[in-house]
């Protein structure tokens, strides 16, 4: 029986992961599901953000199904003790070293997109950012002398950047295999985010990538720097196919391709190691302005779930259920208020995931036009 650690985390964590989990009951797959803290609820009760009987849960699990932590009252605390060193650690540990992040636009939410419907309608895009490497995972010089957090006195402070050329290989194979199975082999499109004019990190890495692209001459390969393809995803996003790009960027463009889609309530992520196992995850954080009000969109999640089961678990027509279940949902005109335009009957967190539920049962979905 597939065992999955289930990770709830903090403010609307625990909500849209309570909505996930009704969903996959739902399904009645042979499922071993065993829940820790993490983030600012596990240093609440063990003094730290990822606790070893979380990071034991996590490591013997199949898969991991996260929430979202952080929490601003946690900012003072030196920077290791802090709820988002949790996911650092989860990646690192779990050798989690490629983030997809599809940008998919449904049809039903073209409205909510803050550009134009038609530039968003349709639109189908994944972006692939590496997730252990780069200036997250540098050394800070300040780490030694913070005070709560912060540097009174210090004159200057400075991260490190830096990729090996393994790091850079391997995030490269996995975008041209994902252009390759997203085309049905016809090839597809990889854009190489970097700033080769720049940075000597990202001149290594548009090195590195043209060299790995020989091996797959039925993918085109572009390279763009990380300012137009900022500029060029709020311009033409349906001209991209899947982008691969560092950390940093890859954190900033993927936050930017969620507000294409409608909003951040909508995008599922996976993260990945090298067999497949993976931690699933919404894109958003923890959304503290929004917590314990029935507020927060649990879709993100829910289809997280999805990538989940047919990523990791090989429970493809699962996958396929809760996603068609999401989609009949939509065009039933429920929406959380994130989403709002476009529809019909706003609804909280709890109802969406009761709709939900209720597709993948065939039960009707009660709408009020
Ligand atoms: P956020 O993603 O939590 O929220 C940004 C905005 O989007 C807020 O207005 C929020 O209300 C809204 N939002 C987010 N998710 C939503 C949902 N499901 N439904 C409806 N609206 C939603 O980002 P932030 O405000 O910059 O950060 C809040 C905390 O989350 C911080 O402590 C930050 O460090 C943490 N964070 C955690 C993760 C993670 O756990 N993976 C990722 C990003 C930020």
């Amino acid at each position: 029986m597939a065992k999955i650690a289930v990770l709830p985390g903090d403010g609307i964590g625990t909500e849209i992961i309570e909505q996930a989990l009704r969903v996959l009951r739902a399904l009645e797959l042979p499922l071993e599901i065993e829940t820790a803290p993490v983030g600012g609820a596990a240093y609440e009760v063990h003094g730290h953000p990822l606790p070893e009987s979380t990071l034991r849960l996590a490591m013997a699990a199949d898969a991991v199904l996260f929430g979202a932590v952080g929490d601003w009252k946690y900012d003072k605390l030196e920077r290791a003790l802090r709820p988002e060193q949790a996911i650092l650690g989860l990646r690192k540990h779990l050798g989690l070293f490629a983030n997809f992040r599809p940008a998919l636009c449904y049809g039903q939410l073209t409205h909510a997109s803050s550009l134009k419907p038609e530039l968003v309608d349709g639109l189908d895009i994944l972006i692939i950012r590496e997730l252990t490497g780069d200036i997250y995972f540098g050394q800070p010089r300040g780490r030694r002398t913070a005070v709560d957090g912060h540097f009174p006195g210090a004159e200057e402070a400075f991260d490190t950047m830096r990729y090996s050329k393994p790091e850079i290989e391997r995030i490269a194979h996995v975008a041209f295999r994902a252009a390759r199975q997203r085309s049905g082999g016809k090839g597809g499109k990889v854009t190489s985010v970097d700033k080769a004019n720049v940075l000597e990190t990202f001149q290594f890495w548009k090195d590195v990538v043209t060299e790995v692209h020989a091996q797959y001459p039925d993918v085109e390969l572009e390279h763009m720097y990380v300012d137009n393809a900022a500029m060029q995803l709020v311009r033409a996003p349906k001209k991209f196919d899947v982008v691969v790009t560092g950390n940093m960027f890859g954190d900033i463009l993927s936050d930017e391709a969620a507000m294409l889609t409608g909003s951040i309530g909508m995008l599922p992520s996976a993260s990945l190691d090298a067999n497949n196992k993976g931690l699933y995850e919404p894109s958003h954080g923890s959304a503290p302005d929004i917590a314990g009000r029935d507020l927060a969109n649990p879709l993100a999640t829910i289809l997280s779930a999805a990538m989940m089961l047919r990523f990791t678990l090989q429970h493809a027509e699962a996958a396929d259920r809760i996603e068609s279940a999401v989609g009949d949902v939509l065009s039933a005109g429920l929406r959380t208020a994130d989403i709002w335009s476009g529809g019909t009957t706003q609804v909280g967190t709890r109802a969406m995931g009761d709709a939900v539920v209720a597709a993948i049962t065939k039960k009707s979905i009660r709408t009020k036009s």
